[in-house]
């Protein structure tokens, strides 16, 4: 019977045994016994529920990579650190994007602040205007000393996000327009300027060609960052497998998978290397604006590059936020590198996370441990491998945690020093 149908898995035989069975007992009633099978198995065929076995590799059946969970059997020292050896700025998290301004989260995390010795957090969650009014007043309402907030460029303004003719950007004075709205907000508390990725990979020209990040028109609002002393922290471009094939060879194929949306195809995108080149010119055409690398500049599969930059452009420093995953799996470079360049490297994670998440940070900065997660999900979400902690020294580790974000940001030594003074 099996041999008729298109398709037969091992598992469907007792399957087809039972309906054949339960079909003939029917069959000795009414005489259906054909019409009635045939439904079944095609149905069943045709629906996936065939009952194949899970393929869970075990009795010699394949293996799903999304079943794939290895145990290591390695026995090393494990150092599971519960808190920073040093207080700690984090430069890089969004409490707008991940808390949604619920004030029980905040209250939450800022407990976890303690525990773990993170100072300060510096939200880039800011926006402008209205937004930014409500976000300070998230935040600062009980904990003034313990955020403080980048703002973005809107962009679109009141245009229509479908017309970007409409779009606010098209219009000869907004650079103009949003450096005085950078000198309100800094009236405000503001401490600086977060570029997202969706500038050079999302917003358009009338014409449908994408904003250039090194467009001339935005630069007065590159130059007033530095007048005001904002530093501007930029996410250009994303990890290297983002730009590559979702294909069998991709190294992040399983995280891909989950989240086509942050491919970027070469027939649909600029590449990886036209967004980073074009970021580094405007790097370049302002010498006296800092900017922060984010997530090493996305770059941190290659290194020697982000060296390269650093040497190149003194304005700019990196932040390692969500890149522990790639640091640490190459602890030879990444140790030299951030020896080498212990004065250009600010503290960020991309939180708030999850409280193991924060551990990892620690434990990879500061031990010497070996194959341990970069992440408290079960399946490594950033590509299927283990990460080795660097050992950094502790004159290093306190420029890294501290005091390099303090010399870009006014006011974040008396924060960290109040904090201090309230843990001892
Ligand atoms: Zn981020």
């Amino acid at each position: 019977m099996c041999s008729t149908l298109p398709v037969c898995r091992p598992g469907t035989q007792s399957l087809t045994r039972r309906l054949y069975l339960t079909a003939r007992e029917v069959h000795s009633r009414s005489g259906l016994i054909l019409p009635v099978l045939l439904c079944f198995l095609v149905l069943s065929t045709r629906l996936g529920i065939a009952q194949s076995p899970p393929l869970d590799g075990k009795s010699g059946r394949e293996l799903l990579l999304r079943n794939f969970r290895p145990v290591p059997t390695l026995k090393v020292p494990q150092h599971l650190l519960k808190q920073a050896k040093f207080p700690v700025v984090d430069m890089h998290t969004h409490f707008l994007h991940r808390l949604k301004h619920s004030p029980d989260q905040l209250d939450h995390f800022v407990k976890l602040m303690n525990r773990h010795n993170i100072a300060v957090c510096v939200s880039l969650d800011g926006r402008l205007g209205e937004t930014f009014n409500e976000h300070r007043k998230y935040l600062w309402t009980r904990y003034r000393d313990r955020f403080l907030i980048f703002v973005n460029v809107d962009w679109i303004g009141s245009g229509d996000p479908g017309k970007p003719a409409s779009w606010d950007c098209q219009r000869p004075d907004f650079a103009r327009r949003v450096a005085k709205q950078l000198a309100e907000a800094k009236s405000q508390g503001a401490s600086g300027l977060k570029l997202f990725k969706k500038f050079g990979l999302s917003y358009r020209n009338p014409d449908g060609s994408l904003l250039r990040i090194d467009d001339r028109r935005w630069d007065p609002i590159w130059k007033a960052c530095g007048t005001l002393g904002f530093p501007i922290i930029v996410h250009t471009a994303d990890p290297i497998a983002f730009f590559q094939p979702i294909d069998a060879s991709n190294e992040r194929w399983e995280e891909l998978s989950r989240h086509p949306e942050w491919s970027f195809p070469a027939d649909k995108f600029p590449t990886r290397e036209q967004l980073l080149t074009a970021r580094n010119r405007v790097i370049a055409r302002h010498p006296k604006t800092t900017f922060i690398g984010a997530h090493m500049a996305n770059a941190s599969e290659d290194l020697a590059t982000v060296a390269q930059w650093l040497d190149k452009y003194p304005n700019l420093v990196v932040e390692p936020a969500s890149r522990i995953g790639e640091l640490g799996r190459q602890p030879y470079s990444a140790r030299k590198f951030f020896l080498k360049y212990a004065d250009r490297v600010v503290f960020g994670t991309d939180g708030p996370w999850p409280e193991e998440r924060l551990t990892y940070y620690w434990r990879f900065l500061e031990t010497w441990d070996e194959h341990f997660p970069y992440s408290e999900k079960p399946f490594p979400p950033q590509g299927l491998w283990r990460i080795y902690g660097l050992g950094l020294p502790e004159n290093v580790l306190r420029k890294i945690y501290h005091e390099n974000a303090v010399r870009l940001i006014p006011g974040l030594k008396q924060r960290l020093e109040r904090f201090s003074q309230r843990n001892q």
